[in-house]
């Protein structure tokens, strides 16, 4: 297993549409084992294929105190509610935004032993479900802005003042 480099805007890879996984062999195994080495390095709630260059439509999400959930072709069932969220993105780094998410979403995917999975979520981990699926379709979080005033740079720690 690995730490994968992480691609960053604008990378076409990001903007590209993922292709489905037609068999969840060795090569799919590993490429998972390595984006949950790379989200642990990086200290992401989630991370889609295209963001480690390979444009494949896997995703692995891990919520506080849960185990990682692996998303292998999802697709949105159902979508609830809306609320504002403030995001970011390990592709988009030194920015956090202000966008609208789905408060409940309900996903179906396969997981990696290519059985069927109905995955609902709510709250921050609908956020972050929806983050990645945006990455499977070459959707990044900026796109979602309403307006470039909902985006704001991460200030850089304020050296300290001597007196
Ligand atoms: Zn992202």
């Amino acid at each position: 297993m690995s730490i994968l480099s992480l691609r960053h805007h604008p990378d076409p890879v990001l903007r590209r549409k993922a292709r489905p996984v037609r068999q969840i062999d060795p090569a799919v195994r590993r490429l998972v084992a390595d984006m949950v080495d790379t989200m642990h390095h990086n200290f992401g709630v989630g991370l889609a294929a295209p963001q480690v260059g390979t444009s494949l439509r896997v995703a692995v999400i891990e919520m506080p105190e849960q185990p990682v959930v692996v998303l292998i072709n999802p697709e949105v069932v159902k979508r609830r509610g809306w609320r504002q969220v403030e995001e970011g993105c390990l592709s988009y780094p030194g920015y956090r935004g202000e966008i609208t998410r789905s408060e409940k979403i309900v996903i179906k995917a396969l997981n990696l032993e290519g059985e069927t999975i109905r995955v609902k979520a709510e709250g921050l981990a609908a956020q972050a479900m929806e983050h990645e699926l945006d990455h499977l379709n070459g959707v990044l979080y900026i796109d979602h802005l309403e307006d470039q005033d909902k985006l704001f740079p991460l200030e850089p720690e304020l050296p300290q003042q001597a007196d």
